[in-house]
């Protein structure tokens, strides 16, 4: 169990295993990476940043966002393995990944949770 100041609730990492990455699928949204972490994609992908940009990322307000492909009835991150229903690319995913779900949207003791419970299982409100 992850407890973090401020979030009113805690996370139950072991819920992943049997989720089939409900947090890479469904709805469609952004997926930011940094420049960093472009170069540690690239790297972990052995091809240039350049080729890295132009065939999975996408630019938006000066920034870039993992682009996503159509899975079941909404999106997928393009890295998410739709046979192991996990992310492809764990070791170099993104911060916004890495700190799922401990987003600033969802910290304070009146946030919301409801959305966030209804798509992660991992999620139990205190
Ligand atoms: S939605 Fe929650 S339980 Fe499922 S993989 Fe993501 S973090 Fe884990
Ligand atoms: S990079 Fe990996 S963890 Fe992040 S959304 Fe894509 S598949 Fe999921």
């Amino acid at each position: 169990m992850i407890t973090k100041e401020n979030f009113n609730f805690i996370f139950d990492e072991s819920a992943c295993g049997g989720c089939g990455g409900a947090c890479c699928t469904g709805k469609s949204g952004f997926i930011w990476i940094n420049e960093a972490e472009i170069t540690a994609l690239a790297s972990l992908l052995n091809i240039s940043k350049d080729e890295l940009k132009e065939r999975y990322l996408y630019r938006l307000d000066g920034r870039y966002s993992i682009a996503e492909k159509p899975y079941n009835d909404g999106a997928a991150c393009v890295f998410f393995d739709e046979i192991n229903k996990n992310c492809s690319i764990y070791a170099a995913r993104p911060q916004q990944c890495k700190s799922f779900p401990f987003w600033d949207r969802y910290k304070g003791l009146d946030a919301d949770l409801n959305e966030l419970c209804a798509e992660c299982k991992g999620v139990k409100k205190l």
